[in-house]
Formats: structure tokens, sequence, C-alpha cells
């Protein structure tokens, strides 16, 4: 049902406005709502793009897309805004779709000019949900001529704890399509060793809440070690999120991490910045 609608005849027959779901139903975050479905439809929705860096190798690993919104009157919205909204109204699943689009299309952009970057797209709990995402997938990735294995999904534990049995299939089923499954802010969620032995996962995210101070805490350092080795003897890549210091890269490749990921290699950027951060990483 249409949120904004429902609230409007609500407050015309002199009812409170309580929409189900929504935490927040000020006028304002109702207008957001309308706002942000018509945006989706007339294409505000940007991505940026988040580069890895092999640490084995110093090439590009790859990049992480990042959802902004356009926003008419108020310029570049970040996700924060807006993606709560998003999963309160169900235009989370429009939204996922069409990120999943535009990195699938990125991606081939790049192959074309041989740039071999894969691209991570984080998905909600209601994405996973969505009983035909996979069929939706094999059909864009055709589309496309787009190979499934430059796409990975970033899943984070909290998303599948809602309804572990059904993310796991969701899950099987796009790893067998060929799609790479990432646990993101892996060690935020509750039991995440469950989900790595239930799930079919190839790589791990270490959250910035572990890799940010673990130069200067010990108890920090040691679980992004653990973690690094606990998905190596999984056989499984190990990435580590928001590395803002050279001192850290540099610690987290001695200790064999796969690849990193932050502010100290580059913030997200515009797919133009990309392509030219991605040509000058090549490894020849
Ligand atoms: P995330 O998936 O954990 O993404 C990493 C966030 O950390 C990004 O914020 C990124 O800009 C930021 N970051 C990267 N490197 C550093 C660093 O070195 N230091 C610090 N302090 N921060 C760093 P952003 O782009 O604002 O995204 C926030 C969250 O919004 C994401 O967290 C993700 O959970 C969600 N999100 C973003 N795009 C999408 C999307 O397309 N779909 C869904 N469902 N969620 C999305
Ligand atoms: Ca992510
Ligand atoms: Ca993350
Ligand atoms: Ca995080």
């Amino acid at each position: 049902a249409d949120v904004a609608m429902y609230a409007a005849k609500r407050r015309r027959a002199g009812k409170v406005v309580y929409t189900p779901g929504l935490s927040d139903c000020t006028p304002q975050r109702l207008g957001l709502v309308a706002e942000f479905r018509r945006g989706i439809e007339e294409g505000q929705l940007r991505l940026h793009y988040q580069p890895k860096v092999d640490l084995a190798t110093g090439g590009a690993a790859g990049v992480e897309a990042l959802v902004r919104w356009q926003h008419p009157r108020e310029g570049l919205m970040p996700p924060g805004r807006f993606i709560t909204m998003a999963e309160e109204t169900g235009l989370i699943r429009p939204m996922g779709l069409w990120t999943l689009e535009a990195a699938i299309r990125q991606s081939r952009a790049w192959h074309d000019v041989g740039l071999d970057a894969d691209v991570a797209v984080n998905l909600s709990v209601d994405n996973l949900h969505d009983e035909g995402l996979t069929e939706t997938l094999r059909k864009l990735l055709e589309t496309e001529q787009a190979q499934p294995g430059w796409l990975t999904i970033e899943v984070t534990e909290t998303a599948m704890m809602k309804h572990p049995k059904q993310a796991k299939r969701i899950l099987e089923s796009l790893h067998e399509l060929g799609v790479r499954i990432s646990i993101d802010d892996f060690g935020t969620g509750y039991s995440s060793l469950a989900y790595l032995k239930e799930l079919p996962v190839d790589e791990v995210k270490v959250d910035r809440s572990f890799v940010k101070d673990m130069l200067v805490d010990d108890r920090g350092a040691c679980i992004v070690r653990t973690v690094i080795d606990l998905g190596h003897n999984l056989g499984l890549k190990v990435v580590a999120e928001g590395v803002e210091d050279l001192a850290s890269a540099e610690r987290l490749a001695a200790w064999g991490c796969d690849s990193v990921q932050g502010f100290v290699l580059s913030r997200p950027m515009p797919s133009p910045e990309a392509t030219t951060w991605l040509a000058a990483r090549e490894t020849p």
C-alpha cells in the first residue's frame, strides 16, 4: 500500500497517524517516503564505488558499490539517511533491484575497457526474501553478458538472523548461479560462527569496529588476527574494512589478510573517478 496516501487519509479522518513498521511518522518523514519512491522511478539513485586492494599484489581487488540519493533539493544523500526508511516501507526492494542492475552494468563497462573489476553490492534482509531474486539476477547477467563471478553480494549477519532458513535458501541459489557471497560487518551480529558453518560463504569482511583501533588495542588486534586465521582455515577470503592508515594496512598484510578497503586507499567515488583509480592501479 502507498504509505503516504494511507497516512494522509488517516490524518483527514482525524486519526493518529501510525504506519506499521515506520518508526517515525512525522509529515516530513512521510514526505520523504513519497519523494524517495519518485526518486527511484526518476533515476535519482547513484552508485559510488570504493575500491579494495589486494595486499599480496598491491593491485585492485574490485570495488564495493554504495548507494546515494541525488535529492533534487538536498543534494547527495548518504545511505544512512534513507536505508532504514526504505527497509521499513518496502522500497528497499525496487532499490535493491536498481542497485544490482547498475552494478552489473558498471562491471560490464569496466570489463569492456579491459579493467577486470568485480563489484560488490549490499543487500538488505528484504532483498534476500524476494523469491524471484536469483532468477531476476540470472536474467540481468544474461542481458548484460556479464559473468556471475563479477558480482559479490554482501549481507550482514543481522539481515540473515531474521529468517535464517529463507536467507540460507536464497544465498544457496545465488551461490549456485556463481555469484560470490560475502559476510559484511563480520563479528558484530549474533552467532557469527554458525553462519560460517551453514552458509555458502566466499568472503568475510572484518568490521571496522575491530579494525579501527587494532594498533592500540590488543584485544581488537587479537580478534582481527583470529578472524583472518579462521577465514583462511575455512578457505575464505578475508577483507578488512574501514582501514584509515598505512600502518594498519601494513599490519594486516603481515597478518595475511587478503585485502583492505578504507579511506587510506580512497573514499567511495562516482563512476568516472573510480574508472581512473582502477586504471592507475591495474597490475601489469
Ligand atoms: P557498509 O556496507 O559497512 O559500508 C561501508 C561504509 O563505511 C560506507 O559508508 C563507507 O563510505 C564507509 N567507509 C569506508 N571506508 C571507511 C573508512 O576508512 N573509515 C570510515 N570511518 N568509514 C569508511 P556509506 O556509503 O555511508 O554506507 C553506509 C551503509 O549503508 C553501508 O555500510 C551499508 O550497510 C549501507 N548501504 C550502502 N549502500 C547500500 C545499498 O545499495 N543497499 C543496502 N541495502 N545498503 C547499503
Ligand atoms: Ca558492505
Ligand atoms: Ca561493512
Ligand atoms: Ca561496517
